[in-house]
């Protein structure tokens, strides 16, 4: 299993869709899994920028996963909180799954805001993106931390750069394999 990681208008879904076309790897998306199974009042927090409940999403994950090839995927958005980031080690250090690779795709925030107001879905206007940059700081960088110390390496990737140029720097980490 691979994740793909980094703030909302990083460019991660793209990137992580491009990379699952290269390595045969089915790719999943908590965001695009919440949009399709979430309603109500828990919709309108989650279009607001607001993440969703660890408990409720790790119970949507876990059985998205128990459905598909694990070995053969690209995780887009999970973990985004230390919680999530804490069960899915947990999987790992039992054997239920494999963490191969973690990538990181670092933008800048005005680059981020820049893309997001550009692309325009229903939940992209500055108030959100802003919550959603701070929440990403807040939660999602430690996430590293605890990775790094467990043995699990993060490969940071610039991208604020063109698609091309970080889909070729996403490439050459499993060409050095
Ligand atoms: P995304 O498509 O990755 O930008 O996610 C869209 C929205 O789905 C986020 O703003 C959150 O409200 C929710 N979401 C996606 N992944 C997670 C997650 N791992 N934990 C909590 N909420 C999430």
């Amino acid at each position: 299993m691979i994740l793909i990681m980094g703030v909302a208008g990083s460019g991660k879904s793209m990137q992580g869709k491009m990379l699952a076309e290269k390595l045969g790897y089915q790719w999943l998306s908590t965001g695009e899994l919440l949009r399709k199974y979430v309603s109500g009042h828990k919709k309108e927090d989650m279009l607001k920028g607001k993440l969703v409940d660890d408990k409720e999403l790790i119970e949507i994950i876990n059985k998205a996963l128990s459905q598909s090839d694990q070995e053969h995927m690209i995780l887009d958005g999970f973990p985004r909180t230390l919680v999530q980031a804490e069960w899915l080690l947990k999987c790992h250090e039992n054997e239920q799954i494999n963490i191969d690779k973690v990538i990181l795709l670092e933008v800048p925030r005005d680059t981020v805001l820049k893309r997001l107001l550009d692309r325009g879905r229903q939940d992209d206007n500055k108030d959100t993106i802003n919550n959603r940059f701070k929440e990403y700081e807040k939660m999602t960088l430690p996430i590293i931390d605890l990775y790094g110390s467990h043995g699990i390496k993060v490969s940071t990737i610039d991208g604020d750069q063109t698609v091309e140029k970080v889909n070729q720097d996403i490439t050459s980490l499993f060409d050095r394999d």
